[in-house]
């Protein structure tokens, strides 16, 4: 699943080659992949002025007032082509620009979606995220204090949108394998300094994973096509033996893989 570095990737691809277009046509192929949601007819979905990212959502704005707001859930792809000639073999919809060249959206699991709204409308699945990983708001001052009193554990707490927006299961594998906290935790029981790794950690290690690209594991590409290349820096995700010698113990916490070493994460 595509998280905040693999999605910021995509983001850099689609500004690279996207910005200045004007859209002619948005084609549905599977119903249910794009939904306007305002009122009103569109006359002209317009020209991509600006393409940003808040957690996992990618904000595609044009010049006649309109977001277009991306989630790439567990497989979208977005496909860069100069024309429309292969057609990838999972295309839930395509974004028609005048100079013929298209954006596919391609969704094995289709679960990810094209939501257009005006840039006047408040658009709740974003109003109800927490503080992007990457930005200044999430501090170790403001982490401190949204796990104070929480039972949960730490792991599902960052994993959690509304408590900080970005993270998945990988990252947040790596971030408390190098924060040395262990996963399973009850966010309550954290120190401040245990916290202030965390956060040390998040901004660490999101930036390098940017720059290799994102992690592709499964099937996570770029709007060229091609894979990330930080599966090979991850350390402990997927992993049998730890670098101190001890063997990584694998367990489910809410339905999902959880990895951690007992020797250096307490
Ligand atoms: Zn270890």
């Amino acid at each position: 699943m595509p998280e905040l570095p693999e999605v910021q990737t995509v983001v850099k691809g689609l500004q690279a080659n996207i910005i200045g277009k004007k859209i002619t046509s948005i084609i549905e192929i599977r119903s249910g992949t794009v939904s306007q949601k305002f009122d009103s007819k569109i006359t002209g979905y317009g020209t991509i002025e600006k393409i940003t990212r808040i957690g996992k959502y990618i904000l595609i704005d044009t010049d006649v007032g309109l977001h277009l707001v991306v989630h790439l859930r567990m497989t979208g792809k977005l496909i860069f082509k100069q024309q429309d000639l292969h057609r990838p073999q999972h295309l839930r919809a395509l974004i028609e620009f005048y100079d013929n060249s298209v954006l596919y959206f391609d969704d094995t699991r289709t679960f990810g979606s094209i939501n257009i709204y005006r840039k006047t409308q408040k658009i709740p699945s974003i109003q109800m995220l927490g503080p992007d990983a990457l930005s200044n708001d999430f501090s170790s001052d403001y982490l401190w204090q949204v796990l104070e009193n929480r039972k949960a554990p730490i792991k599902n707490l960052l994993l959690d949108q509304s408590v900080v927006a970005g993270l998945g299961n990988i990252y947040v594998a790596e971030i408390l394998f190098r924060a040395q906290v262990l996963p399973q935790k009850k966010a309550r029981h954290l120190k401040h300094y245990e916290v202030k790794r965390i956060v040390a950690e998040t901004k660490k290690i999101l930036p390098e994973a940017i720059k290799h690209n994102g992690t592709t594991i499964s099937d996570y590409k770029n709007v060229d096509g091609k894979s990330g290349e930080f599966q090979n820096f991850l350390r402990i995700y997927g992993k049998q033996k730890c670098q101190c010698g001890e063997n990584i113990t694998k367990i489910k916490q809410a339905g999902r893989s959880t990895f951690y070493c007992s020797k250096c994460q307490k």
